[in-house]
């Protein structure tokens, strides 16, 4: 890229979100990080940003929660609007649905569907009026394929995947494009505590992938490279899902 281009990504203090930041970053985006409490990883993943020479923006705040994402976003838009947007944040509760408490539930779509749809929301509208912009969902093999366990979060990626082709229908004559990126099993902090060789059995590639693998793909989805490419998801994940 000859000039420079922003990119929010959400819940990029560690995992996925890291490696998309440091990716991008690494592609020529300056990078605005959100996140939620772990300041250390966020502190030290700037570092690594402003190592690449980019410059990078620490947004501390609940995706899930209206208010802060506003009182974040809102001073920032009014002088620049990012040219792509990953909504990344999340986590999993997982539990057999017969068991499922209120909070499993709420708290897993809260985070995946409401968090989506506050930031996305704060930035469409300056997308649309720039005629240009990005947007990809993180969502999961579990929302395309349904995991036992996951009700919930499969419930959640799945309404993100139908959001995103929805959007994508929307904004396709405004040069904005919406797209997915669904990835199998990946090994950050939120599939630390799985069983790994139960897991590995299920992947064809016989193997946990990697965050700068599923990195790999934003990149090419935020790239020139991906101009005619909008609604789709991406999946990423070793032939778990085909
Ligand atoms: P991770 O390593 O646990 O990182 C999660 C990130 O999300 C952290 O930066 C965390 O911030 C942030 N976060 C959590 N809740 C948040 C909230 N309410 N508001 C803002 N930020 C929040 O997880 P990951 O494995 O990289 O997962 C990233 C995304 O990929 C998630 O959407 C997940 O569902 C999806 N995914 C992961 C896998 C996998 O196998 N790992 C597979 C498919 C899809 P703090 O740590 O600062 O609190």
């Amino acid at each position: 890229m000859s000039t420079a281009c922003t990119a929010l990504i959400t819940g990029a203090s560690k995992g996925i979100g890291k490696a998309v930041a440091l990716g991008l970053a690494d592609d020529g985006f300056d990078i605005w990080l959100n996140y939620h409490s772990d300041h250390d990883a966020a502190i030290s993943v700037r570092d690594e940003i402003e190592r690449l020479g980019r410059m990078c923006v620490l947004l501390p705040f609940d995706v899930s929660d209206k208010q802060a994402v506003e009182k974040a976003l809102d001073p920032l838009l009014d002088q620049e609007i990012p040219f792509a947007l990953v909504n990344n944040a999340g986590f999993a509760r997982d539990g057999v649905f017969g068991l499922m408490s209120d909070g499993q539930w709420g708290d897993v779509l809260h985070v995946h569907l409401d968090g989506f749809f506050h930031v996305t929301r704060k930035l469409v509208p300056y997308m649309q009026r720039a005629r240009r912009g990005r947007i990809i969902n993180i969502a999961s093999a579990s929302g395309q394929a349904g995991m036992a366990g996951q009700v919930n979060y499969s419930a959640a990626k799945a309404g993100l995947i139908g959001a995103t082709k929805a959007l994508a229908r929307e904004l396709a004559k405004r040069g904005v494009l919406v797209n997915a990126v669904a990835p199998g099993f990946i090994a950050t902090d939120m599939t630390a505590g799985l069983p790994l060789e139960e897991q590995v059995k299920h992947i064809p590639q016989g193997r946990p992938g990697r965050p700068e693998e599923v990195a790999g793909c934003v990149r090419f989805l935020c790239s020139g490279m991906s101009s005619y490419v909008t609604g789709q998801v991406l999946a990423v994940n070793g032939g778990l899902y085909m």
